[in-house]
């Protein structure tokens, strides 16, 4: 700027002189003069002009310099004229900008990654209860798709619970925490809801976390002693029952005071049986007791629970044949697998009827085997037939204490055939008879 100025001043005043005196002695103290007027006026034009711009470009860099995570102090300190330190500082800050995107989508892909695999569902929301954001968990959990962004929250999910606390959450600008239960996907839920505060726009965040499943055990474990309580609860009561009567005088009733007694005997022969199979299911469910690591050859297996159930059998005159039978080896353990057939076997000869038959064999299929238990009993109507494997589940509670059962047995067996990786199932028809089957994989 100083030299294009000094030219043009230059110019000028020679060219002004020229007009003015055309005296060749004149000219040299005219361009002398010239010269140093339009130094003079280039100096004056590029301080004022050049000094401004040069305080924006200092200020311009100071800024980027500000802007930087380590400044460079040597920039600007006259080493350099301003337009080269602006340059420099520049492309430190194109630099650290590259490194700051690729740190921010390393964490946004960091972020996506843990939203997309979180078992717990998250939902966002404006102040208008617009869906800004939702993970795949949500959808899956509230039962409904994935939703573009700025979706009315109404037309994901229908229930007004989590409007209503999302709601409250935005107007209070407090969390939140609530049970909720979502209808479309008939599961429950714990929320918890907290405010989203930005400078442009308040909103919401939820996360749902599913309980049903905490619920379901719950549930269980309370029907669970409900149940034991009420099982002990008959025996016992017949107990003291007899036993009072006994004392008040029934004692001395040589009629009665055996057949009392027998009562209370049987009674609490029932209450042991209970606390044995109690005790064996807890076994089972911690996975203690007995190790799941013998070679147990079937058919061995199944003549053992055969000659256990067979006093009883004849007791009750029910014949028990045997069908075709391989001796293949499945891994578990003998004593369990022994115990599981014999359920079985009792209860095809309990619930049988006199001059019955039960019949055992076994069929091989696809690296497994199948056991298969048949009667000629009452059969189970098929609307009990899904819940027999239940704990305390009978079909006729009468029937059931009157031939000593305690409501566990196929609870039992379940459990042993679920821990040999096998499984268990039945079919029955009413007045006909009933078929359990045991299928294991061989080893
Ligand atoms: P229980 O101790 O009463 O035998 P289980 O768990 O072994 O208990 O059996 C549950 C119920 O299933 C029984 O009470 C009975 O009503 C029914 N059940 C089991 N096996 C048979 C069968 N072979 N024939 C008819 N009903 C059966």
């Amino acid at each position: 700027m100083f030299w294009s100025a000094f030219l043009a001043a230059g110019i000028a005043l020679i060219a002004a002189e020229l007009l003015l005196s055309l005296d060749s002695r004149r000219i040299w103290p005219a361009l002398i003069l010239a010269a140093l007027t339009s130094s003079m006026a280039a100096l004056l034009a590029a301080f004022f002009v050049s000094r401004p711009v040069d305080r924006r470009i200092a200020q311009m860099r100071e800024f980027a310099e500000g802007l930087l995570e380590a400044p460079d102090l040597s920039v600007g300190a006259g080493v350099m004229d301003e337009l080269t330190a602006l340059d420099r500082t520049l492309r430190r800050m194109a630099a650290q900008a590259r490194v700051l995107v690729n740190r921010a989508k390393l964490e946004s892909n960091r972020s996506e990654a843990i939203l997309t695999s979180m078992a717990e569902g998250v939902l966002a929301v404006d102040d208008q209860l617009r869906v800004t954001f939702c993970n795949l968990a949500f959808t899956r959990l509230a039962g409904t798709r994935m939703p573009s962004s700025g979706t009315p929250l109404m037309e994901l999910v229908r229930d007004p619970s989590l409007h209503e606390t999302l709601h409250e959450v935005i107007s209070t600008g407090q969390s939140a925490k609530r049970h909720l239960q979502i209808q479309a996907s008939s599961r429950s839920f714990e929320l918890q809801a907290a405010p989203l505060l930005s400078e442009e726009k308040s909103g919401a965040i939820a996360i749902l976390h599913d309980i049903t499943d905490l619920e379901r055990l719950e549930n269980v474990r309370k029907d669970f002693v409900a149940n034991v309580s009420h099982e002990f609860r008959t025996p016992l009561a017949a107990i003291a029952g007899y036993a009072e009567t006994l004392l008040d005088g029934a004692l001395e009733d040589q009629n009665n005071n055996r057949r009392f007694l027998e009562i209370i005997r049987s009674n609490a022969n029932r209450l042991n049986n209970i606390a044995a199979d109690l005790l064996t299911l807890s076994e089972l469910q911690s996975g203690s007791g007995s190790a799941n690591d013998e070679q147990v050859p079937v058919a061995d297996a199944i003549e053992s629970a055969l000659s256990t159930i067979a006093s009883e059998a004849a007791l009750r005159n029910v014949m028990l044949e045997r069908g075709p039978m391989e001796n293949l080896l499945v891994s578990g353990s003998r004593y369990r697998m022994e115990q599981a057939l014999v359920n079985l076997l009792a209860n095809a000869v309990k619930f049988n009827r006199p001059g019955g038959q039960v019949r055992v064999e076994t069929r091989r299929k696809n690296g497994h085997i199948s056991i298969l238990v048949s009667d000629t009993g009452g059969g189970i109507p098929s609307s009990d037939l899904p819940r027999i494997f239940e704990r305390f589940y009978r079909v006729d509670k009468a029937r059931s204490r009157q031939v000593g059962g305690t409501g566990l047995g196929l609870s039992i067996v379940r459990h042993i055939v679920e821990r040999m990786n096998g499984n268990v199932s039945a079919t029955s028809q009413l007045g006909k008879g009933s078929v359990f089957t045991i299928t294991l994989p061989l080893t």
